[in-house]
């Protein structure tokens, strides 16, 4: 079974730095890890290689540094790696970045099995997983919390829904995005880490993975920000003390004071 892990590298703070004039992040300055979605993504493609055999390749998308995060995938147990990085794909929103990882994957693939983490924490919108599955005409089966069989080109799966699971049959090939609950991620293995120090990272441009130019990078992206700013703090919580009554009249009193009501 061939199986594709797609890996963002992620800032390892939450305390980002956000550009006034584009409203894009700083990335500069900003150390990097790997998505912690994409970790569990990892794991379950090496159990699911473990159980079925095959090959997996994790792919990142990002500047030169997201190499870091690649090695680090290599030392848990991918086999093969590769970066898609190239200026021209500055400025994607998501939809231009689904389109560069598809062509990656149609590049270097076909693959049987692609795996995604639910969502990234930084940009978090838990689209590009479902933009992929339709780009590359696979199924796709989101938030999923358990892989239990792979059998004859169907996978059976379980996905976690708002008040409980779907148990669910799909075909070969597909895309999934995993949630946190798949699997607990190992940490690297001496061996693997001894790999991924020397290991390559090989860099696929825009022109190698025969991107067309109108749909990479801020050309290809209809989706602009206007402003990106952070919540106003409203000061601190307060606990009211007392039986439910008590608490609810002192509430009231609380809130006729402030005129909210
Ligand atoms: P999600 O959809 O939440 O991620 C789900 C999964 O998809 C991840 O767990 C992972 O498996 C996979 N995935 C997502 N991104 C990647 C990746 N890069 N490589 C491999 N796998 C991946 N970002 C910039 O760095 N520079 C910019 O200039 C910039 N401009 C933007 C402009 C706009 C208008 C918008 C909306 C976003 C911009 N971004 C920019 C953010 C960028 O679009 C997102 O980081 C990217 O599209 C991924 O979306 P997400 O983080 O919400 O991923």
């Amino acid at each position: 079974m061939k199986i594709a892990v797609c890996i963002k590298q992620v800032p390892a703070s939450t305390d980002v730095k956000l550009d006034p004039v584009t409203n894009n992040l700083v990335r500069d300055d900003a150390p990097g890890v790997i998505n912690p979605y994409d970790l569990h993504a990892i794991e379950e493609a090496v159990r699911v290689k473990e159980r079925y055999g095959g090959t997996i390749t994790a792919i990142s998308m990002g500047p030169p540094a997201a190499s870091e995060a690649l090695r680090e995938a290599i030392s848990l147990g991918v086999d093969e790696v590769a970066l898609i990085s190239d200026r021209s794909f500055a400025g994607a929103d998501t939809l231009a970045t689904a389109y560069t990882l598809s062509k990656a994957l149609e590049k270097i693939g076909p693959f049987d099995l692609i795996i995604c983490g639910k969502q990234s924490v930084d940009g978090d919108t838990g689209q590009v997983g479902p933009e992929m599955a339709q780009m590359l005409n696979t199924s796709l089966a989101t938030s999923v919390s358990n892989i239990e069989e792979v059998d004859s080109g169907k996978v059976i799966l379980k996905r976690m829904v708002e008040d409980g699971y779907l148990r669910v049959e799909a075909n070969l090939p597909l895309l999934i995005t995993v949630t946190k609950e798949i699997n607990i991620p190992r940490t690297p293995s001496l061996k693997g880490m001894m790999k991924a120090k020397k290991e390559e990272i090989p860099t696929l441009s825009a022109e190698e993975i025969g991107a067309d130019q109108s749909r990479i990078g801020i050309l290809g992206s209809p989706t602009k920000v206007r402003r990106v700013y952070k919540p106003i703090s409203t000061g601190p919580g307060q606990m009211i003390e007392g039986t439910p009554s008590e608490a609810a009249r002192s509430l009231l009193k609380k809130l006729k004071e402030s005129k909210i009501v």
